[in-house]
């Protein structure tokens, strides 16, 4: 029969382990440099040093500081204008 005190500690020492473990790790773009009690600096590809929380991290939420996401965003636009030009092209050429 476990008390209540003995699961909270459980608990609580099992949240330890959850935010120590991503320490010199990368997620996405994210080299996780240290846990700083509230969150993980993270240095981002770009050099972008953030605090990043651990459930962002856990659940990839967060993959980098927005550097990669307006990238792709870029890459789709691109692609896209790539697309209408083609077909500008297939009805006047
Ligand atoms: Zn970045």
């Amino acid at each position: 029969m476990i008390s209540e005190g003995a699961r909270k500690n459980v608990r609580r020492g099992f949240g330890g382990d959850m935010r120590k473990r991503l320490e010199g790790t990368s997620v996405g773009f994210w080299s996780v440099l240290a846990w700083t009690g509230n969150g993980y600096e993270c240095r981002c590809r770009c050099g972008t040093e953030r605090v990043v929380s651990a459930q962002s991290l856990l659940r990839r939420d967060s993959l980098s500081c927005g550097c990669a996401s307006s990238d792709l965003r870029r890459e789709a636009l691109a692609k896209r204008k790539e697309k209408e030009l083609a077909k500008f092209r297939e009805k006047f050429e």
